[in-house]
């Protein structure tokens, strides 16, 4: 636990882009005279290091938004910190012209790399936030104490940009470790295997994570089988028209922001049905001239169960017995593997777990999550002179672009930073800052 004690005007638990985007608005306001860049805020990030998503930087991944929906460019398209200046300080700004592709996810990573380094921003690396607790004084909630390893953070300000987490499966979470893992640990247990990788492998989930992990072992090692499981009929395509894709800007954040609850969920559904859990098209022709060219060869590497899930799962020492049944027919069959990769995607709970010890101050709404206002505040409640921002975490209340994408990034940030600057504007009514 932590030896002493940090103040600032605020604290933004992870570095990650979202944290980054945020760094970027206060800096560029310091570079432009705006009181903005005046204020005092520290960033926390469990990492060692800034890399974006390392566990699936993988050959051949490339980014699905458009490159001017980087950190700052939809906010402020002359800061030092857009992908084209990063092209242009790494002198590859006409080569980037002739690729006639997107960006690939290294190039990506090593931009949000770049930009983390150039931005001038209180940054403590390798500093897990483990929990935040309450300091009360006369009965108000007058700061927090944000606890890491290497000391206490005490604000009044704070901003969750810790990210998605992933979701796994109930039936699997007891059997999590080295040969079942979600595809949030990927590569780090695919490394841990070092040359002998087991040769018969599950892979759960239709999305892009799912697709490149079938991929990355089949190319790894020629004795690599792999099972595919799909509750459709399996791989397909990304939603690519432009029309349903304008959910990602940000009229649809006011539209959204401004439906009911119950609406909100309704549309959240319909979209993520639209825009989720599909692959890009060069990735669904590789996979299937994959499976073409095998069958050519005689031999069968890629098994796709469609419409099938998983109905049990039996662990038998050095391996496990999978029991896959049809969603239609109701019929099973087993698989017996080596090792199952989860590649079941992320979630956003109600209310994050690190913000726990706060809950008696927290607004609710009818399901029990945060109340979160179109500047990405948390509705507190009682006597509380506390105030929270989430960043990247508010899919419930401001729509599918806040799940999974850079799109809202810059501006949100901006938002965000702009509340905050006027909530430490104008200081709480309170007596003396306890610690
Ligand atoms: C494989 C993959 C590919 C993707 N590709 C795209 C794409 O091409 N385009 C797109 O728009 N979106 C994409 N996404 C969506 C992705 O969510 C966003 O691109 C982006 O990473 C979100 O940034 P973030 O900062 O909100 O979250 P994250 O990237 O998850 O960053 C959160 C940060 O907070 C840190 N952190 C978490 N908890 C703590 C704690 N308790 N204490 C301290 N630090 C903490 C983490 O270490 C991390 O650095 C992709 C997602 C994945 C998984």
């Amino acid at each position: 636990m932590g030896h002493h004690i940090i103040a600032s005007d605020a604290v933004c638990i992870g570095f990650g882009p979202a944290g980054i985007a945020l760094a970027c608005v206060f800096e560029d306001a310091r570079e432009q005279g705006h009181p903005l860049g005046r204020l005092d805020v520290r960033f926390l990030e469990r990492a060692a290091d800034t890399q974006w998503h390392r566990e699936l930087l993988l050959a051949g991944t490339d980014i699905n938004h458009h490159v001017f929906r980087d950190l700052v460019t939809p906010r402020n398209p002359r800061s030092r910190f857009s992908f084209a200046m990063y092209l242009k300080a790494k002198g590859r700004m006409f080569e980037f012209g002739l690729l006639g592709r997107p960006a690939s996810r290294h190039e990506w990573s090593d931009y949000v790399a770049w930009v983390a380094a150039q931005v001038d921003a209180c940054t403590h690396f390798n500093t897990p936030a483990s929990d935040i607790l309450p300091v009360i004084d006369k009965g108000r909630l007058q700061a927090v104490q944000v606890q890491t390893p290497h000391g206490v953070f005490s604000t009044r300000h704070l901003v969750l940009s810790s990210g998605s987490v992933a979701q796994v499966p109930e039936r699997f979470a007891a059997l999590l470790g080295p040969r079942v893992f979600h595809t949030s640990e990927f590569l780090t247990r695919l490394q841990a295997f070092s040359a002998v990788l087991p040769k018969r492998w599950l892979v759960i989930g239709s999305g892009q994570s799912a697709s490149e992990s079938v991929l990355e072992l089949l190319d790894r090692d020629a004795g690599v089988q792999v099972h595919s499981v799909h509750r459709t009929a399996g791989f397909k395509l990304t939603q690519l028209g432009q029309f349903p894709n304008r959910v990602f800007g940000p009229d649809h954040v006011d539209y959204f922001h401004g439906l009911d609850a119950a609406a909100r969920q309704q549309f959240l559904d319909y979209s993520r049905a639209t825009n989720y859990a599909g692959i890009d098209p060069d990735e669904s022709q590789k996979l299937f001239s994959l499976t073409y060219e095998d069958a050519i060869a005689g031999r069968s590497r890629l098994h796709t169960h469609g419409y099938h899930q998983v109905s049990d799962v039996q662990d038998l020492g050095d391996h496990y017995r999978v029991t896959l049944t049809d969603r239609f027919s109701q019929h099973s069959r087993t698989v017996e593997v080596d090792a199952i990769v989860l590649a079941t995607g992320y979630q956003q709970h109600r209310v994050p777990p690190l913000l726990a010890s706060l809950q008696p101050w927290l607004a609710a709404d009818e399901q029990g999550g945060l109340l979160i206002d179109r500047d990405y505040r948390v509705a507190t409640t009682g006597q509380c002179d506390v105030q929270l921002w989430v960043n990247g975490l508010s899919e419930r209340s401001h729509g599918i672009s806040d799940s999974q994408s850079f799109s809202m990034m810059a501006l949100r940030a901006e938002r965000i930073a702009h509340a905050l600057h006027e909530a430490v504007a104008v200081p709480a009514p309170t007596v003396a800052w306890a610690q």
